[in-house]
């Protein structure tokens, strides 16, 4: 990804010796199409295999050892084939035992020298190693890749082994590592001390034979830290050339319009919190600079963001702009609409809601009145991206719940105005150091504290007894307080997850009345879903089954119950997310986590934090960095080998870089950073920010 290949690089990997077309197709299963993707396929972790063991030292674990063959024998049971090899070192035997590779009994020779690794098993008082890895000491290659060193470990597929692995990668290095072009300039390696990307490479996969062993399996090596600095450092080249773009564009200088303002805060039922003050004082001086304002906003689930984001759109149509708000789902949007027109009425604004699946005459007006200027805020779903919707004069937009829209995305709505201001909110809070990775173009704003009078929601983990739901329901229904049940839904059993939460409404409405009981899935129709909605905040609907669908944002402040059933299903912001439904008045709410399981880490971390900050770190923890920054920042490539826990000196390391260029190469068009520049374009391809800001 980070590196040109010269040479015959369009060469089919077929060809490379060792794959052949078997081969090939495996591994396209894995995305390896060529031999670009082969080299950058990294490996996952290393294993030291450059102590050999005595055979009578052995325990229990995984080793190394060094042998002759002193017996092979073939045994059949039944279908299966087993080979069995005894090796001999100055100190004992042991057995190396293979399964159905019927091939290896003419393979094996008498007296023969042998290297083999893997799991030592204790069998009667006899040790045995079953499917090792193995080679021949004289069997020059293969002994070479897979012994006497640090080895690395691949992700793999059914079919591919680490030994097949390990030698395509070697044999393609072999073949093509004079050919690895590196795209930053020397100067640039030696100022900030980076290897070359070719030693970058070779190194990465197989470690010099003297590496400190604990720091490879860190990824802590300067040959695989450089391959890391290339995804900080492209990245914050491509931020920071973004940022200067938006600099140097003309936005709207907006007017503080204060005095105009005070009427309808002064309506609200509540002060702002000073975290909610600090926030808006940092828009505001956005809002009056006369650059486009690019702002992220983070804040726990329920810490007041859409008043923030209200506040900033009432200001810019004071200034006669209009503004738009983009949500995920027609729900929120739907539901955004109602508390928005509600929270204006008596104020003389035009607010509207645009949805793909709403009714195409009304949609068509929307549209023209959009056009006319005649509607101020809008308020929709992804509709809002396609080519046809036209905005008379749109000056802030705001994208809500960010995690669910990619970059592209946001790109393609800030086009729709001159060169409107822009507020990104989330609530899957992340660290700063790392939001300032993934979302490096914008600048950072934090709600870090929870409007007063917010009660703990009591969060228990229910281990396959109903009756403590049922209890739960009923106490709350004799409250007249309303009621979750969450079903989750995972797209490939779409079908399965739905009949389970339609069950639950037959489960449910046999105890409780099924006048009481209302169902709320993906796959219904926006009219029928917006329908269930607001019956259920009406009270009209005690208690609402539904999917996911109402997993963001939505607030409903008499609900205080949320059961999630099969919680371990979810993902820890997911439930975090879901248990934020709850909780939104004075009085005490309850999350139920139902799981079939005895046991499950997610669900202790959720029962023993409230703090959405804790529980994003504890993620990070267990489901590894990769994995969340992806779901966090969808349509950019992967950090494949960066983790902002071992790497935090990396991300420095990557800014100082670019700020150097920034500062010394007078544009980001020097000849000099042509490399750079096309691989960018490769990474990021067609969406071209600077037409679009
Ligand atoms: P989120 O940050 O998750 O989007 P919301 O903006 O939906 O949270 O706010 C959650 C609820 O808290 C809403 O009902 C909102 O009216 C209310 N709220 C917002 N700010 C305050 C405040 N300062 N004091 C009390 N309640 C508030
Ligand atoms: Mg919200």
């Amino acid at each position: 990804m980070y590196f040109f290949l010269g040479g015959d690089k369009d060469k089919d990997i077929q060809y490379i010796k060792g794959i052949g077309p078997r081969n090939k197709s495996l591994l396209k299963r894995k995305k390896i199409n060529n031999i670009h993707d082969l080299l950058s396929f990294y490996p996952r972790d290393y294993e030291d295999r450059r102590n050999l063991v005595k055979i009578a030292q052995l325990n229990s674990g995984e080793f190394t050892i060094k042998g002759t063959i002193t017996d092979i024998s073939k045994i059949k049971k039944g279908r299966l084939i087993i080979i069995n090899v005894i090796l001999q070192d100055d100190t004992g035997t042991i057995s190396l035992t293979f399964f159905n590779q019927k091939y290896l009994y003419e393979v094996f020779k008498l007296d023969k020298e042998v290297i083999a690794s893997g799991k030592v098993e204790f069998n009667f008082g006899r040790l045995s190693m079953v499917n090792p890895d193995w080679s021949f000491v004289d069997g020059e290659n293969k002994m070479k890749i897979n012994f006497n060193r640090i080895i690395p470990l691949y992700p793999l597929t059914e079919g591919l082994t680490q030994v097949k692995m390990r030698g395509f990668i070697f044999n393609t290095l072999t073949e093509f590592r004079e050919d690895i072009i590196d795209p930053i300039p020397e100067e640039i390696r030696e100022r900030y001390d980076l290897p070359s990307e070719k030693l970058g490479v070779i190194r990465t996969h197989f470690p010099k034979s003297n590496a400190v062993f604990h720091d490879v399996k860190n990824f802590q090596t300067d040959f695989q830290n450089r391959l890391i600095f290339d995804e900080i450092f492209y990245l914050q080249y491509y931020w920071k050339k973004r940022k200067a773009n938006i600099e140097a564009t003309k936005g709207i200088a907006f007017e503080m319009k204060r005095d105009e303002l005070i009427p309808f805060i002064s309506k609200l039922p509540f002060k702002f919190t000073n975290a909610q003050e600090k926030v808006l004082q940092e828009i505001f001086e956005d809002m009056q600079r006369p650059v486009p304002m690019n702002r992220l906003l983070q804040g726990d689930v329920g810490s007041g963001k859409t008043i923030v984001s209200l506040i900033a759109m009432l200001n810019a149509h004071l200034n006669g702009y209009q503004s738009a708000i983009m949500v995920p789902t027609e729900v929120l949007a739907q539901q955004h609409y109602l508390k928005i027109k509600e929270m204006l009425s008596g104020h003389d604004i035009n607010i509207e809601v645009l949805y793909s699946k709403m009714p195409k005459k009304e949609m068509r007006q929307i549209k023209e009145d959009l056009k006319a200027g005649i509607v101020h805020i809008i308020i929709g779903t992804h509709a809002l991206f396609s080519q046809d919707v036209e905005f008379n004069k749109l000056g802030f937009a705001v994208i809500d719940e960010q995690h669910r829209f990619g970059v592209k995305q946001r790109m393609d709505l800030i086009g729709k105005g001159v060169r409107p201001d822009v507020l990104v909110m989330s609530a899957t809070p992340i660290p700063r150091s790392i939001a300032q990775t993934v979302y490096g173009d914008m600048d950072y704003s934090v709600i870090d504290e929870m409007p007063a009078g917010r009660k703990i929601i009591e969060t228990r983990i229910v281990r396959k007894d109903k009756k403590i739901i049922y209890d739960y329901i009923k106490m709350a229904l004799e409250r007249n307080e309303l009621i979750y049940i969450v079903y989750p839904l995972i797209e490939e059993t779409e079908k399965i997850d739905l009949l389970s939460a339609k069950e639950g409404v037959e489960e449910f409405s046999k105890i409780f009345g099924a006048e009481n009981v209302g169902l709320l899935h993906g796959k219904m129709k926006s009219r029928e879903k917006i329908q269930i909605m607001a019956e259920f905040s009406k009270g009209k609907i005690k208690i609402l089954v539904s999917t996911t669908v109402i997993e963001v944002g939505i607030d409903v402040s008499e609900a205080t119950l949320m059961v999630i059933m099969n919680s371990e299903r979810f993902g820890l912001s997911q439930l975090h997310q879901l248990r934020g439904r709850v909780g939104r008045s004075e009085k005490h709410s309850t999350c139920l986590l139902y799981t079939e399981l005895k046991h499950n880490k997610r669900l202790n971390i959720m029962a023993n934090n409230m703090d959405g900050f804790k529980i994003a770190l504890e993620d990070f923890k267990l489901r590894g960095p990769g994995d969340i920054l992806g779901t966090i920042q969808s349509g950019f490539p992967m950090f494949k080998l960066f983790n902002p826990f071992l790497h935090r000196d990396i991300i420095e390391k990557g800014r100082n870089a670019v700020n150097f260029i920034f500062d010394n190469y007078g544009s980001f068009e020097h000849e000099k950073l042509k490399g750079i520049n096309t691989i960018l374009d490769e990474l990021y391809g067609s969406h071209d920010f600077i037409e679009v800001l």
